[in-house]
């Protein structure tokens, strides 16, 4: 499970100067932005031919997620990059223009969807325009199946990209439709419709296995001669030679593992990238959960299903990192004090763990970001999400710490507060407490809070269908939101007083109510598993505030603003939606989240959502960021070893991209 950035975080005391360049180049909503991978240089040589190899192995499922995230992403994203690359004609002309900026958002966004909102691209170039361009490009350069002409590519691959109607959203959420049939994402062959790949996996669940492996996390699910099959990504199997490369990586990185442990945990690894296996999965989540002496870590894998309208397959993703010593004695704080904070949870005890089992937290630093933790990232990361596991092993919970930094650093100044919070004494409160209690915030999110509780016997993991991300979602900012007002933290020393907590809250309750809706174009819903679960709960604390007053909505010149009035009360009110979150999970009543999710964390009011993209826009901030990934390059002695590895952050966006494609293009384009 991860934690992505708030809107407008950032924006608050000034940081201090370093001459690295953090932004970068800018296009459509996004910003691109670079991380500085402090204390790699300070790394033992075994530690950064570790770095090395696994942000090779990083890097070489970049095109799993491109055709887990539709079936025409790869063919498109090559005839993009060759008319990009070799076009003759002008290069400054509107439509080639547009073009250009239509393929770095497909870059950026593995695929031809929006990253965070999930809507189809509108190219801003013509069809006539990118025929005649792929049509003047070398045809053997284009991905062309055999005997297929460059027309026919066209007239094939041209309606995914320009006709509105088809392939709409990579993930549909909306209540009542079937999910499948409505995603464009490519985890399910022609023809599966919801309701048989529900039944397909409710068949294969098995409610006395204490140890349930989670069901279709690794396959793609196809109807062959009217059966149901699942496509298993194995380095036999669909996507192997991506896998391949992938192992081939691992298998050097086990070499100059940290430790024995972390070695074993490699091995597992590349035995389940193997077999397939999902038990395998899970002892080697286990091996890589109890890994916490290792400096170096990754995390490289089929993880998250947010991509999946179902919840249950999951998109491949890697990130390398190693410890940030001295920011983890934050974390090691929390993990520490974990059992406390289960005890003195105010959910059900029904719910809590009566032992919570090595829940360990760690500050890092990223030195590489891959699959669908590239360009656009998490900020935390707690892992693995097996529920079994979770509650018989524990879990391992990051924050990262360097791209937490450079986001603040690139928002220093931008407006977004002046223009958003019009209380002075939140705004000093903000300048003075923010970044701490966002820190924080993430900490007690990925650390504690979906570490915490657990489902009653025989509820299954994806109990709560569709609406399951974003209730656990729920469930860990609550969790965060009630403990980050409690005493307790002043007493541990990771907040300074009373006051601090309540730059958060109004951080949460202003994102949540109004200004994550620069996020989403005029007219949609909320769809991704975050933004809904801050809606709901900035909206449901508002309604069931209302008759105390406890926070509303003013208005100033015109202009919408929060104003919390009673910020003990507002606790409460965190306090009572955690308990219910957390029955409603522990329970599997998917009716109540149902219900919930889609009173509160959909629907979007039109005028309010009007004005604030209007106040945003003068603002000229871009909503979204992402990172280009430095450059590693291991230094020889002639001999074919590694005597150093060398950093360097001066690759472009487009050149990064380009290297990528052609460097760890491993997949073939239909696949
Ligand atoms: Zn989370």
């Amino acid at each position: 499970m991860t934690v992505a950035l708030l809107m407008g975080s950032g924006a608050k005391a000034a940081a201090p100067e370093d001459d690295f360049e953090y932004t970068n180049e800018r296009f459509a909503d996004l910003q691109m932005l670079r991380y500085k991978v402090h204390g790699f240089e300070q790394l033992s040589l075994r530690d950064k031919q570790l770095v090395y190899y696994l942000s090779e192995a990083s890097l070489c499922g970049r095109d799993i997620l491109f055709d887990q995230n539709g079936a025409y992403n790869l063919r498109i994203r090559k005839m993009l990059e060759t008319v990009y690359t070799d076009y003759q004609g002008s290069r400054q002309s509107d439509d080639f223009k547009a073009m250009e900026v239509y393929l770095k958002r497909v870059w950026f966004s593995n695929g031809i969807h929006h990253h965070y909102g999930c809507e189809k691209f509108v190219p801003g170039f013509s069809e006539a325009f990118f025929r005649n361009a792929l049509k003047s490009v070398d045809a053997r350069k284009l991905p062309l199946a055999k005997g297929q002409t460059v027309d026919q590519l066209c007239d094939e691959v041209f309606p995914v990209i320009f006709d509105p109607t088809l392939m709409k959203m990579r993930v549909n959420q909306k209540d009542g439709e079937d999910l499948i049939k409505t995603s464009a994402s490519n985890y399910y062959g022609d023809g599966v419709t919801q309701a048989e790949a529900e039944a397909f996996y409710d068949a294969q669940k098995d409610t006395t296995d204490q140890e349930p492996v989670m069901y279709g996390l690794n396959s793609r699910l196809v109807k062959k001669g009217g059966k149901l099959v699942e496509q298993r990504w194995t380095a036999g199997g669909l996507y192997g030679s991506a896998i391949k490369k992938i192992i081939y990586w691992l298998d050097k990185a086990a070499t100059v593992a940290d430790t024995p442990q972390q070695k074993a945990a490699i091995n597992e690894l590349i035995k389940y990238y193997k077999t397939g296996d999902l038990r395998t999965f899970d002892s080697y989540s286990i091996l890589w959960l109890k890994d916490t002496e290792s400096l170096v870590d990754f995390t490289n894998g089929f993880i998250e299903s947010y991509g999946d309208p179902l919840g249950l397959k999951a998109s491949w993703e890697a990130i390398t990192n190693f410890k940030d010593l001295e920011a983890t004695k934050r974390a090691e704080k929390l993990s520490t004090n974990a059992q406390w904070f289960e005890d003195h949870s105010p959910v059900d005890p029904r719910f809590k763990k009566d032992e919570c089992k090595g829940i360990s937290a760690k500050v890092i630093v990223a030195a590489i970001l891959g699959g669908d933790l590239y360009p656009s990232t998490a900020i935390g990361i707690n892992l693995p999400n097996s529920n079994w596991i979770r509650k018989q092993h524990g879990s391992k919970s990051v924050t990262i710490g360097n791209l937490t930094d450079a986001y603040n650093k690139a928002a220093h100044g931008n407006g977004f507060n002046a223009e958003f919070i019009c209380d002075p004494v939140i705004t000093d409160i903000i300048d003075k407490y923010g970044d701490n209690c966002d820190d924080l915030h993430t900490d007690l999110h990925e650390c504690l809070g979906h570490g915490s509780g657990r489902l009653l016997e025989g509820v299954s993991d994806d109990a709560l269908k569709s609406y399951g991300s974003t209730m656990e979602e729920a469930r860990a900012d609550l969790f965060a939101l009630y403990y980050l007002a409690d005493p307790k933290l002043v007493e541990l020393g990771l907040t300074p007083n009373m006051d601090a907590y309540k730059s958060q809250y109004y951080y949460q309750m202003m994102n949540g109510l109004m200004t994550q809706l620069v996020r989403i174009e005029p007219g949609k819903n909320l769809e991704e598993a975050h933004m809904r679960d801050r809606a709901l709960i900035a909206h449901w604390a508002l309604e069931h505030g209302k008759a105390a007053n406890v926070c509303e909505l003013i208005k100033k010149d015109g202009k919408t603003y929060l104003q919390i009035n009673d910020y003990d009360a507002l606790r409460q009110l965190f306090k009572e939606l955690l308990i219910e979150v957390q029955r409603i999970k522990s329970e599997g009543d998917v009716e109540a989240a149902r219900q919930l999710v889609e009173t509160y964390g959909v629907k979007v009011d039109p005028e309010l959502h009007k004005e604030v993209l209007a106040r945003y826009q003068a603002l000229n901030i871009a909503p979204y960021k992402g990172f280009i990934n430095p450059v590693y390059t291991p230094v020889t002695d002639g001999k074919g070893n590694i005597t150093d590895v060398k950093v360097s952050y001066t690759e472009g966006y487009a050149d990064q991209m380009l290297r990528y494609s052609r460097d760890y293009g491993f997949l073939p384009f239909k696949n």
